[in-house]
């Protein structure tokens, strides 16, 4: 391809041997005045205006830049035609600036434009020789005599000799700047190649989500990516040149082993102060020779992938344990019922007395109590995907409120249903009204002497996507920090005949429909439970 640049430089060059010999000949000239030297600087003038107008064009467009080019090579054979003209024809002494063409042009365009400036230069230098000869020039002012001296046989052979040559210098200058050209694209393409891999190469190191790092033989860090920076709390600047040990002193233990290819597992504290659990992998680091430079150390973090494993571990434990006591708790309801049922009959019988119907009064009590809490932990402890399916939150409420005005817990208990008509949910619409029922019993379980609870609802804008906030109050007793603590705690009550399970299976049930729940409470304030649902 042609390169501006090139044709630039080519031009300025030109600019420079015309003025070197213009002086030299003008030094010539004025020891034996042959020449016509104002036909000289009118020629010299014409170049440099030429040279000018075409360094121009060449800095304002890259349009024309191939025809400005062959034009420079045209002007420079017109010019050294003209030149052998100004200066004596046969016996110029400029013939031999033929050659420069001919270089140029190969240099500067391809092979085959060399050839074609080689036969203008054969066809030029041979018509001035001929010309000359045969007295044609005589009207530029160039005589006969000269070449009438070296005779017609001298001067074809001089012909001869210099077509030939053009034609060789064609053709070892064009096969050389082929060569050139072809070694510059192959030598342009590995540079490409390699700044790309390059590129790619350092984002990659750069964006992995582990650390990567190499030592040197001392044990010293070299290469410290960002993860890395990000584990240590450490720039690379910062690291570069310490001791390994130093940066990372969970791995001092293992430095030895880390120069060969070893896999293993070290702790390290990172910057925020927590600990963390790292796993390490080394591969020697070989230099270009296949001497040992150290080694090459990826540390991932695995902090995160152990508390999930734990965590699953045991989810499918309480899972197990979960279902096994929800079948013993089913399987003692059966009984139970039986038990209750036989004592109810039993009592009705004429030959009990007072004191026997106490303790059958007693037992079913106690049987009452006991059924009560194996349907909480029954509740609590079933494995419940829900069933999800839309409904309107004020008639669930609506519901519910109908259902507990039959209980006598909440006979002193006013409940303000504030959900707006509009507000539908998809979620298990059993499920909820447990949740809800769990809710409005230990409200009215903490008002003993009556009071009110409020519902509202509302959609809510999160970035993790939609929600719907629903909030429940009551102005009972309330709770200190540390019962807040641990209200979800199963089995935690604070109640003589509480079963600590209500709240638990609430907070199932919320976790089920990938939902939060909280506790706001003080002491004599009333509480508010605030879930939140994804809509
Ligand atoms: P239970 O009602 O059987 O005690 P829960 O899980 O429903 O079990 O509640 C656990 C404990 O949390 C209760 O014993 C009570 O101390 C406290 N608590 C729950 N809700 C309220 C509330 N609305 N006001 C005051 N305390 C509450
Ligand atoms: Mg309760």
């Amino acid at each position: 391809m042609l390169d501006r640049r090139k044709v630039g430089w080519f031009i300025l060059f030109r600019v420079l041997t015309i003025s070197v010999f213009l002086v030299s000949t003008i030094f010539l000239d004025l020891q034996d005045s042959v020449v016509s030297l104002s036909g000289l600087v009118r020629l010299t003038v014409a170049t440099y205006l030429f040279s000018l107008v075409s360094l121009v064009t060449l800095a304002l467009t890259d349009r024309v830049t191939r025809t400005l080019t062959y034009a420079q090579i045209v002007w420079d054979v017109i010019l050294v035609t003209v030149l052998i003209l100004l200066t004596g024809g046969v016996s110029s002494p400029y013939a031999f600036l033929f050659f420069l063409c001919i270089i140029s042009a190969s240099v500067l365009l391809a092979r085959s434009q060399a050839y074609y400036t080689a036969s203008l230069c054969v066809i030029l230098h041979g018509s001035i020789l001929d010309l000359q000869f045969y007295g044609r020039l005589a009207p530029l002012g160039l005589s006969q005599i000269p070449a009438q001296q070296f005779g017609a046989s001298y001067l074809f052979y001089l012909i001869f000799l210099y077509s030939s040559a053009f034609y060789l210098t064609a053709f070892l200058a064009g096969h050389l700047s082929e060569r050139a050209r072809l070694s510059e694209t192959a030598l342009k393409e590995k540079v490409i190649d390699f700044e790309e891999l390059e590129r790619l190469n350092s984002s990659i190191v750069s964006t992995i989500d582990s650390a990567l790092l190499t030592i040197n033989r001392e044990g010293r860090i070299r290469v410290f990516n960002r993860y890395a920076e990000i584990l240590t709390g450490c720039s690379q600047l910062e690291a570069y040149d310490r001791p390994l040990a130093e940066v990372l002193p969970g791995l001092s233990a293992r430095l030895p082993e880390l120069f060969g290819v070893s896999q293993g597992e070290c702790e390290h504290t990172a910057p925020s102060g927590t600990r963390l659990v790292l796993s390490c992998k080394s591969v020697p680091l070989v230099g270009i020779d296949g001497d040992d430079q150290g080694a090459i150390l990826d540390l991932r973090d695995l902090t995160e992938m152990k508390r999930l494993s734990l965590e699953l571990k045991r989810a499918d434990r309480l899972a197990a344990v979960g279902e096994l006591s929800a079948r013993i708790a089913h399987e003692i309801r059966n009984p139970l019922a039986a038990i209750s049922g036989s004592v109810q009959l039993v009592a009705l019988r004429d030959w009990v007395d007072e004191k026997d119907r106490k303790l059958f009064s007693i037992i079913l009590r106690e049987t009452d109590r006991l059924d009560g809490l194996l349907r909480e932990f029954l509740a609590y402890a079933r494995p419940n995907t829900p069933n999800k399916t839309p409904f309107g939150l004020r008639q669930l409420m609506a519901d519910l409120c109908a259902l507990l005005s039959r209980d006598p817990r909440l006979e002193k208990v006013a409940i303000e249903n504030r959900v707006p008509e509009a507000l539908s949910l998809v979620a298990d619409r059993d499920q909820l009204k447990q949740v809800f029922w769990n809710l409005f019993v230990n409200g009215a379980e903490a008002m003993s002497g009556g009071g009110r609870i409020v519902v509202q609802a509302g959609a809510q804008r999160e970035e993790g996507g939609n929600l719907v906030r629903i909030r429940v109050t009551d102005d009972g007793a309330g709770m200190d920090a540390e019962e807040v603590k641990r209200v979800f705690e199963p089995f935690f009550t604070t109640k003589q005949v509480g079963t600590g399970l209500g709240l638990a299976t609430v907070y199932r049930i919320v976790e089920a429909h990938h939902g939060r729940i909280s506790v706001e409470s003080a002491r004599g304030t009333g509480t508010t439970v605030t879930i939140d649902l994804p809509a």
